[in-house]
């Protein structure tokens, strides 16, 4: 039987918070990320509602993957266009290829994807390139090419060990792949990779989640995100779910609480990865850049069929058809930035200061100072419901409840605005309802 305690969230260690600030802190104007969308599988998941087609065997898939850059190319000339909304930006910190399966792809394409990008734009020396794939794509050498074409971070989607889970799912499993995987990836050249687990499998149990898990951590693995099994309209799941089974919902309101404090008893001090997300884990710098830029409502450019895109201040969503991207180039409408509240920064759980929260609102929300007031008063409401806390810039991110009710009575803006923003674990348990009041706290302001 797995130990498992709840979480303290005085366990967030000063070196995680002092990175994961600086790495908020890191995001500057006219900088940009690139997601680039690959719109194929070697099997279509039952639950997925991602945009992925199955590839098929009688393909030729050398054809339909040069035709694929070949359009890619084109959306990416035109929205660089020299009158486009992202023409006045240069410098590029992160590319994430994600989709499907991208790690379908050999390696010669992404080298000359990467090097389209490189011709019309300046990488930042330490610029975060992610890939996604699955066990069945990542040999030894196929990650050791990742690595010689410039490809610095990798995640596996494992989901689990047990192919019983998979085969009711209509997921690809290889038995082989599932043997290797983590040995692969410790004896890679990668020094930054993580994985994927998914919990609430129709008859699976807590401990067949943190069997998973314990497996996976033997690779260690600097970063891991949790998903849980949904049931999305309009998936083959849906339709099929009373012959498989319901997700198995409680579990994945089990595993959530309980593997905060799960990560920070299976790592050695600063190996043990931290919750910075509602479902991203991961070692002191190495949260992921390119998924932060979503939280922190900075600019990406996407790139694919079924690729979403945000220039600041408008956002598109390329059609999930390949025939219809090939012909349409969607320029996107305004967005709406209380509309996009839920996935902004009170997703996160690590530390977060104040001062980027006003960022957010002010500059890149282009909200009036009265929202940031608003603002101001639920967090501070939040602390006093024991939800939240407001600690001061120096306090290394140990709480004490007298510190935080202390300066939360902060005399002066400047005094305010040097203090980080965290959840407790009973503000995260009720996230939606506190989604919701800031919400409406900001349209009554606006
Ligand atoms: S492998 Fe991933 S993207 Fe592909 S069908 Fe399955 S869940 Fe969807």
């Amino acid at each position: 039987m797995i130990q498992k305690t709840p979480l303290i969230q005085k366990d967030f260690n000063k070196d995680f918070n002092e990175s994961f600030r600086n790495l908020l802190l890191s995001f500057m104007p006219h900088e940009l990320g690139v997601y680039i969308h690959f719109p194929w599988c070697l099997q279509k998941c039952f639950y997925c509602d991602f945009f992925s087609l199955e590839l098929k065997r009688e393909q030729n898939h050398h054809i339909l993957y040069e035709r694929y850059i070949c359009s890619l190319r084109k959306e990416f000339h035109l929205r660089m266009a020299k009158n486009s909304s992202f023409a006045g930006f240069q410098k590029i910190t992160s590319v994430f290829f994600g989709g499907g399966t991208p790690s379908l792809m050999p390696a010669e394409l992404l080298h000359s994807i990467l090097s389209m990008l490189k011709a019309d734009l300046d990488f930042s020396p330490d610029c975060e390139i992610s890939l996604e794939g699955n066990p069945e794509n990542m040999s030894q050498d196929y990650l050791c090419s990742l690595h010689q074409i410039g490809i610095n971070r990798v995640n596996v989607g494992i989901q689990t060990f047990r192919p019983s889970f998979f085969h009711e799912m209509n997921r690809f499993y290889s038995e082989e792949c599932y043997q290797s995987i983590l040995s692969d990836l410790k004896n890679s050249p990668f020094l930054n990779f993580g994985a994927d687990l998914m919990c609430g499998f129709p008859g699976q149990k807590s401990d067949d989640f943190f069997e998973d898990l314990e497996r996976l951590l033997t690779a260690n693995p600097n970063h891991l995100s949790i998903y849980g099994l949904t049931i999305e309209e309009g998936t083959p799941y849906h339709s099929h779910v009373k012959k498989i089974g319901f997700p198995e919902e409680e579990l994945q309101c089990e595993v959530l609480r309980e593997l905060p404090s799960f990560l920070l008893q299976h790592g050695k001090e600063e190996k043990a990865l931290k919750q910075y997300e509602i479902s991203n884990f991961a070692q002191a710098t190495f949260p992921c850049r390119h998924n932060i830029r979503y939280w922190v409502y900075e600019p990406y450019l996407g790139l694919g069929p079924g690729a979403h895109g945000f220039d600041g201040f408008y956002r598109y969503a390329n059609p999930k058809s390949i025939s219809l991207w090939e012909d349409t180039l969607d320029q996107g409408i305004p967005h709406c930035p209380l509309s996009d509240l839920p996935i902004l920064l009170l997703r996160i759980c690590g530390r977060v200061p104040l001062a980027i929260w006003k960022k957010v609102l002010l500059e890149n929300c282009r909200l009036p100072m009265s929202s940031w007031q608003a603002a101001c008063e639920i967090f501070q409401k939040w602390e006093k419901r024991g939800l939240a806390v407001l600690e001061a810039q120096d306090s290394g991110g140990h709480y004490s409840e007298k510190q935080a009710i202390g300066i939360s009575r902060a005399r002066s803006e400047k005094e305010y605005i040097e203090q980080f923003f965290q959840w407790k674990p009973e503000g995260i348990q009720v996230l939606d309802d506190c989604v919701f009041e800031l919400y409406s706290a900001l349209r009554h302001s606006s």
